[in-house]
């Protein structure tokens, strides 16, 4: 088994259709591009969302189409099978799922945390994209809907430039009815700051220009000192407290040596015996600017 540092993550991406998930899958992709990482693509349901083939198949990036049912319940065995042949032929830095607008997330993320695929899959997260103006309108919306909300890791009130402003938090209070706990970002097309959808990274955050004041400002990424001997119900908590939206790290735990992953209200620790001595104790976290 690989080590929990050469896991690979994987994200799933859900939502209606019109919510903006084949946006944000391009953007992710061309962003893998630009950093010459190798990004898979698992499409649910390809033709319906009129993926550009041509886009997916160019540079190191792999796409694979499942087709003829939904990832999250008939195609979920296809789903491992396709995965596991993802990781053994491509070996990708990273995988991405896009499933199809009626797809459960959690169904989906169910078969990534049962082996095989438990075994090698790393920092999973689940962003669930909501079309401002379709929850306004109040269309499609039903117990699929609430499902989905509340099964995000990230929610993601999107295309908020096709709404009046004013209505944006009475929006966000609806989706916070439904899932009170979750991170809650707006974005106008799929538009988001990567760092919320990817594993911090301590080097990549140390080489980071300081943040600059347009669009990504919201979100800020800094490290933290752990004490050693902290509980783990401790760290969560202070975690949840600070909003962290993601955290990486390792901590000298009263139980031991962890990794720390948190994606959203979700904080794993998992023994690490391989910690680097110079990172433990620190835990880099994305989390909202204070305004
Ligand atoms: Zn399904």
């Amino acid at each position: 088994m690989d080590s929990a540092a050469r896991r690979i993550p994987t994200l799933v991406v859900s939502g209606f259709l019109g919510s903006g998930k084949t946006t944000l899958v391009r953007a992710l992709l061309a962003a893998a591009q630009a950093r010459g990482e190798r990004l898979a693509v698992v499409v649910n349901d390809f033709g319906s969302l009129g993926i550009d083939r041509a886009l997916l198949g160019a540079g190191e990036a792999r796409t694979v189409e499942l087709a003829g049912g939904c990832v999250c319940c008939e195609l979920s065995d296809e789903l491992v099978d396709v995965l596991e042949e993802i990781r053994a032929s491509a070996r990708p830095d990273r995988i991405v799922i896009e499933t199809s607008g009626l797809a459960l997330p959690y169904e989906t993320q169910l078969s990534l945390w049962r082996p095989p695929v438990s075994e090698w899959v790393g920092d999973d997260m689940a962003v669930v994209l909501v079309n401002a103006e379709q929850l306004a309108e109040g269309r499609d919306l039903g117990e699929l809907f609430e499902q989905q909300v509340s099964a995000a890791d990230l929610l993601v009130l999107n295309q908020i430039d096709r709404v009046e402003a004013e209505v944006l938090p009475a929006l966000e209070e609806r989706l916070r009815a439904l899932e009170p706990e979750v991170p809650l970002v707006r974005a106008v097309q799929s538009r988001l700051d990567p760092r919320l959808l990817e594993p911090p990274d301590w080097a990549r955050e140390r080489r980071a220009a300081p943040p600059h004041a347009h669009a990504h400002a919201a979100y800020v990424a800094e490290t933290l000192a752990i004490e050693p001997g902290v509980s783990a119900d401790a760290l969560v908590a202070r975690l949840r407290a600070l909003g962290a939206v993601r955290a990486k790290g390792f901590v000298e735990t009263d139980a031991g040596t962890r990794l720390v992953q948190g994606v959203g209200r979700r904080v794993e620790l998992s023994p690490a015996p391989e910690a680097d001595p110079a990172l433990l104790g620190r835990l880099v976290v994305i989390r909202p600017a204070a305004d």
